[in-house]
């Protein structure tokens, strides 16, 4: 539960009581969802840690996840300049969306040309099939020969890349290094994964430098 400073009626509700919520990834930042709260759903979620919503269809209070399992435990809670709208950053179980999507906003009306990818998620997505290789190992999987051949050939493997990364640096062209790094930061996932150690530590680590 949640000493919350500020209590509800400190915010800015509309004529029916409610004040409009927007869902967050605590993670990732991806939006989710929007619903509102009442005060019951406010002082209900502080005191549980999962969202509680009101329902304007259902006219009744509702937990998150209630039917679904997909509820929506709270990381943090913001409200606005203006104190009319809440933002939640919650740890999403499964879908935030009732239709099954994670995020509810996948309605795309107008999209202007460019590449959202965030170049980080790369990295923890690969890490994730390391992981994935390594607990249900997949036929012909480079992956799974290496963790086969245990950790000296991956080491071994690590060291050669790193080599590589040097070699290649001696050309001018940057298309050779960036594949090198590649293999090394391949190699070195595949390390981590064998080490048990994840990209949260190596983060945590470099931000405390
Ligand atoms: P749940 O809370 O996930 O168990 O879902 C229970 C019911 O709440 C669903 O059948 C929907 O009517 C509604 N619901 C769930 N998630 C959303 C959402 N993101 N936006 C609007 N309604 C929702
Ligand atoms: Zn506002
Ligand atoms: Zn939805
Ligand atoms: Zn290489």
């Amino acid at each position: 539960t949640f000493e919350s400073p500020v209590s509800f009626s400190k915010l800015k509700q509309g004529p029916d009581g409610l004040v409009p919520v927007i869902v967050q990834d605590y993670k990732t930042s991806e939006v989710l969802m929007m619903a509102y709260m009442n005060e019951l759903a406010f002082e209900a979620t502080l005191e549980t840690g999962k969202m509680h919503y009101y329902s304007r269809s259902r006219k009744s209070q509702w937990l998150k996840g209630e039917t679904s399992g997909h509820f929506q435990y709270v990381k943090s809670l913001y409200s606005d300049c203006d104190n009319d709208t809440l933002l939640a950053k919650v740890a999403q179980v499964g879908a935030a969306c009732h239709t099954g999507s994670r995020s509810c906003f996948f309605n795309n009306l107008v999209k202007k040309e460019y590449d959202d990818t965030n170049p980080l998620m790369v990295f923890e997505d690969v890490y994730q099939v390391i992981l994935d290789r390594k607990a249900n190992p997949k036929e012909g999987s480079y992956t799974n020969y290496l963790f086969d051949k245990g950790i000296d050939k991956i080491l071994k493997k690590v060291g050669e890349e790193a080599t590589e990364i040097v070699i290649a640096a001696k050309n001018p062209n940057p298309e050779e290094i960036v594949y090198e790094l590649s293999d090394f930061l391949y190699h070195a996932m595949v390390l981590m994964a064998e080490k048990g150690v994840t990209w949260e530590d190596i983060t945590k680590e470099l931000a405390n430098r």
